[in-house]
């Protein structure tokens, strides 16, 4: 059994645009020891006996390592804390005091317990069902529109999607992308209303613009807006 002397002293150090806090234990040990703790401080180990001059020397010298890493934990952080955008309203993540997942006009409640990645992926799945009915409703409202266009109704598909916000297959399916329910319902609109107008135009030619300003006058104003909100949301 061993038992270690140990003392410790804090000060704070401007760093870049920053300011850490490092945490200083003198050890019985041989050489200076650097980490950054979970909180986003600096611990560290030095020998006994070390002067605050050689501890200063020893921080500078790591300045750039030290930099690297307060910038991924800032980075780290950010992701933890910023919201996250449904119906394009962004709502901050909050523990539930039920332990349960649930998605309110304010807020997505989480677990406390939970990783970034559950939450992630309930949310997914939440969003993915709400999509689904959503997406729908939409598609019903707009149809008597479009019924002379086509046979039948094209059939819904919820996917993720990187390049594109919806797509119309020959074989009848209406494909919509997932990352829309993050963004108000004019711009879902938007997209269901596009695609469906391809039933009878297949190209994006005047008789499609005309089409389109029929159903939604301000159509080209929405995607602007369409094109603003991709820049905010995650897909
Ligand atoms: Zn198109």
């Amino acid at each position: 059994m061993t038992t270690r002397a140990s003392r410790k002293q804090e000060f704070v150090l401007p760093l870049g645009n920053d300011e850490i806090r490092i945490i200083v234990s003198a050890q019985r040990r041989k050489s200076m020891r650097l980490a950054l703790t979970k909180e986003g401080d600096v611990d560290l180990r030095i020998p006994l006996g070390c002067s605050k001059q050689e501890v200063l020397t020893f921080v500078r010298k790591h300045e750039d390592w030290l930099l690297r890493q307060r910038h991924e934990f800032h980075q780290h952080n950010r992701q933890q804390q910023s919201g996250v955008y449904v119906r394009g309203r962004e709502l901050p993540w909050e523990i539930s005091a039920l332990d349960e997942f649930l998605v309110t006009d304010h807020a997505v409640w989480v677990p406390a317990d939970w990783s970034q990645a559950e939450r992630e992926s309930a949310l997914d799945q939440w969003l993915r069902a709400e999509a689904k009915t959503e997406y729908r409703l939409m598609i019903e409202r707009w149809w008597p529109a479009f019924a002379d266009f086509a046979e039948q109704r094209p059939t819904l598909r919820v996917k993720k999607m990187r390049s594109r916000w919806g797509s119309l297959s020959q074989k009848g399916y209406i494909n919509l992308n997932l990352a829309l329910m993050q963004m108000p319902e004019a711009l879902m609109e938007l997209v269901v209303v596009h695609e469906l107008c391809h039933l009878k135009h297949f190209d994006h030619g005047p008789g499609f613009k005309r089409l389109m300003t029929a159903c939604l006058p301000d159509w080209r104003q929405r995607e602007n807006e369409l094109k603003a909100f991709s820049r905010l949301i995650r897909y």
